[in-house]
């Protein structure tokens, strides 16, 4: 069994192991909790190369985690067992690309992969110490219902989701609410988005109620999720290599809070030959600028055709920092307070103009997503959602012959049909279940935009983990 430590970027939190940094989420300290060391894994990939994707998942979980090996193989069939695609994550050839299809999941978009383990760790470490969780959380679509699915009908846990009312896209509300389970609580609070992270941040901070009721969180820091996204970069990049006899590839990654792309690095850094990864945005373009001129800054968050990568601050963005500085604690600290006092940070750029020499960044706007779906549809009869457009249209600007590019494909394209319509004139993305969601039940509460309401709530429906 692994000993692997777990380490804040910030520096003033002891080492701790796997399971203790899982519950943790967010280090003490305010940073990012990341592993002591990157293992080197190059003497082991022509092995690898040979294996089955649970297989290769083993085999890389087994180095960042305290977990005896039977309990880590059934953790991790359990996690893949709701996948209906009996490769997991198949990458699919497409005209001169690779697709990498991610989207097989119970909400048919990636961060399934991630919610699913998070909620099997969960799972495994209460049953351990024989305690229980009440996960809260906050959504605007997405991560709630890949949260929602990961942790339904589990005895340890209950979560509690809140979302703004009538302000998620009605698809991804009916995800949540159609979910019956006893142990799922939808709350649909009148307010906003940013209420509902108010109210999350504010019950997190009264201490005397979190500790009473065990108060977890889902997001997106948690090292659990960047750890199982490792995984497919090391199954499709070897399975490429193999077939292609290439000696490195490139992966182009539609890029939101940098978690995806994080996995990437840390194959890279472990091993993996990486020519380059592609960073992709849309318009909200604050990572992409970072890339290509050492600026960190905040701009304005502007509405687009890939939601799920609207976004402000990237909030995995600290642990490639961390990397980035040299692994120095105190100048990361310094960075992120300039970034906090001023919403600005300006690091050094090499002799080429570039921030990073694996790095690649772009932005693939609402005509070149547009365009590239209906490309891709007319050439080759392929249906794509926005998020992956954005990223092969980026990708597409930096192919390199000899480099077989990966394209990762985010969600499936029937979850944004409305993009495909406007892209395509037509009406071709449809899903199964999607389809069978619009006569299901649902159960949801509605509750006013007040922290003193949601706590009230919690402790009507669940009772308390420990004694007073
Ligand atoms: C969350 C999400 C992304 C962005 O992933 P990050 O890890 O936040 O960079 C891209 N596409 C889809 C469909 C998503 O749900």
């Amino acid at each position: 069994m692994n000993s692997m430590r777990y380490i804040s970027t910030r520096g003033k939190t002891s080492p701790m192991g796997f399971q203790d940094a899982v519950m943790t989420g967010l280090a003490p300290d305010g940073g990012l909790l990341i592993p002591e060391s990157i293992p080197d894994v190059r003497d082991r990939l022509d092995k690898w190369s040979e294996l089955s994707y649970q297989d290769i998942t083993f085999e890389i979980l087994r180095l960042f985690v305290d977990i005896p090996d039977d309990a880590l193989r059934s953790l991790i069939d359990r996690s893949y067992a709701p996948f209906t695609h009996e490769e997991i994550a198949p990458a699919v050839p497409v005209g001169d690309i690779r697709i990498l299809e991610l989207f097989y999941g119970p909400t048919l978009a990636f961060k399934d992969i991630a919610l699913q383990f998070l909620g099997n760790f969960f799972e495994y470490i209460l049953e351990q110490r024989d305690e229980q969780l009440n996960i809260l959380a906050a959504t605007s679509g997405d991560t709630g219902s890949a949260a929602i699915h990961g942790v339904r009908g589990r005895d340890r846990i209950n979560i509690f989701v809140m979302h703004p009312k009538g302000r998620v896209a009605p698809l991804q509300e009916k995800q949540m609410t159609s979910v019956l389970d006893d142990n799922v609580f939808n709350l649909a609070v009148e307010g906003t988005f940013d209420d509902c992270q108010r109210i999350m941040k504010s019950l997190f901070r009264d201490l005397k109620f979190k500790n009473r009721y065990t108060l977890g969180a889902v997001n997106s820091v948690n090292w659990a999720r960047v750890l199982s996204q490792i995984v497919y970069y090391f199954s499709a990049g070897l399975y490429v290599l193999k077939t292609d006899g290439a000696d490195r590839v490139r992966f182009s990654v539609p890029t939101g809070n940098f978690g995806d792309i994080l996995a990437g690095y840390y194959a890279y850094r472990m091993g993996l030959p990486v020519g380059k990864l592609i960073l992709a945005t849309n318009e909200n373009d604050i990572l992409s600028r970072f890339f290509n001129s050492g600026e960190y800054s905040l701009g304005d968050v502007v509405p687009t055709l890939s939601p799920s990568m609207d976004i402000q601050v990237a909030s995995n963005f600290e642990r490639y920092l961390f990397y980035k500085v040299g692994q120095d604690s105190i100048r990361l600290s310094q960075l992120i307070d300039r970034f906090e006092k001023d919403g600005t940070m300006q690091l050094d750029v090499g002799p080429d103009g570039n921030v990073d020499e694996v790095f690649e960044s772009g932005i693939g706007d609402r005509q070149s997503t547009l365009d590239t779906i209906k490309r891709y549809y007319e050439d080759y009869d392929y249906l794509m959602d926005p998020h992956t457009a954005v990223g092969v249209s980026v990708g597409e600007r930096f192919m390199r012959a000899g480099e077989p590019l990966i394209a990762l494909a985010t969600a499936h394209p029937a979850k944004f049909s409305q993009a495909i319509r406007e892209a395509t004139g037509r009406d071709l993305a449809r899903h199964e279940y999607l389809d069978k969601l619009a006569d299901a039940p649902t159960q949801c509460d509605t509750l006013p935009a007040d922290q003193g309401a949601v706590r009230a709530y919690i402790e009507s429906h669940v009772p308390a983990t420990t004694a007073e």
